[in-house]
């Protein structure tokens, strides 16, 4: 049986026991309307730590509109259940005074060094303080070994290790692959509010995404930068961004030789449903 715990205090006692035994503890953070994609992490965390722990919560400092807090999917007993599924340990469900002592604008000072200002955060102003200040304090809850994340939210990741060492925190973060549908789409909470025959014709990001390193051999990088957002501009569909970035600084290159980890990063609003994908078009070894 999965613990659910939403206290702060009954969370520490929980988890020093463990540590005391010498467990190590996996955290998985969540918005919750759990999927596969979270199933997979929860997976690869018990791969690395003793005992797992999942959050749940809808952190109101990163949504930048009120309508879309209003209207994230909460399935908390389908949730639960998929984590009892997977064998997670602990459902960490701390409501918000929980998770803000001090009120929702007590914020990290961290200068993210230009981080947040491109794509998600050109697009999502804010967005990325919220993230970076409900990770914060949700490590310092729950002190974890190891963080999994997707690679589904590349920024985010990228954000969330720059803060990890600026502050020296002493968690591994630990990047798990993106989780698709049969048909390429990359999982998401949002996917279950897409209409049929947008879910059908969202695996047009996917099917770009993929034909982009192979048309970067013989083009540009703005030349493939618009066929994609051309590409991904079908009825109903309004592609935000394609980026091909660093994958270190997050900043556009103009050319593949510029650096040795490249990635394409979109947003795409299908209907009034916000997408996000990214694919890695080259990586060294080393990283
Ligand atoms: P969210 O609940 O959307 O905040 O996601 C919680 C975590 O699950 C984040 O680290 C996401 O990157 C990760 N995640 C979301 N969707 C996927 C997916 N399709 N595959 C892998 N990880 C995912």
């Amino acid at each position: 049986m999965i613990q659910v715990i939403e206290e702060h205090q009954a969370l520490k006692e929980c988890l020093d026991a463990y540590r005391k035994k010498g467990k190590t503890i996996g955290f998985v953070p969540t918005l919750g309307a759990l999927h596969n994609g979270h199933a997979s992490l929860i997976t690869r965390a018990k791969k690395s730590s003793d005992i797992v722990v999942c959050s749940i919560f809808v952190n109101p400092t990163q949504f930048n509109e009120s309508s879309d807090l209003a209207k994230y999917p909460r399935t908390f007993d389908a949730d639960k259940k998929l984590l009892e599924e997977y064998a997670c340990d602990v459902l960490f469900f701390p409501s918000v005074e929980t998770v803000y002592p001090n009120g929702t604008d007590d914020r990290p000072d961290i200068d993210l060094k230009g981080l947040d200002q491109v794509m998600e955060g050109a697009f999502r102003p804010g967005h990325f303080d919220g993230v970076v200040q409900v990770v914060k304090r949700l490590l310092e809850l729950v002190e974890p070994d190891h963080l999994m994340m997707g690679q589904k939210d590349f920024q985010q990741f990228t954000i969330i290790q720059y803060m990890i060492d600026y502050y020296k925190i002493p968690t591994e973060l630990i990047v798990c692959p993106i989780k698709r549908e049969p048909s390429g789409l990359a999982m998401s909470s949002r996917n279950t509010r897409l209409s049929k025959e947008n879910r059908d014709k969202a695996v047009v990001i996917y099917r770009t995404l993929n034909y982009v390193k192979r048309r970067l051999k013989k083009h540009s990088v703005a030349d493939t930068i618009d066929y994609a957002m051309k590409r991904m501009n079908i009825e109903d569909f309004k592609p935000e961004y394609f980026s091909i970035v660093d994958g270190n600084t997050l900043l556009a290159i103009n050319s593949m030789d510029e650096s040795d980890y490249v990635v394409a990063c979109t947003a795409v609003w299908a209907g009034d449903i916000r997408l996000i994908d990214n694919k890695i078009l080259k990586k060294s070894d080393s990283k």
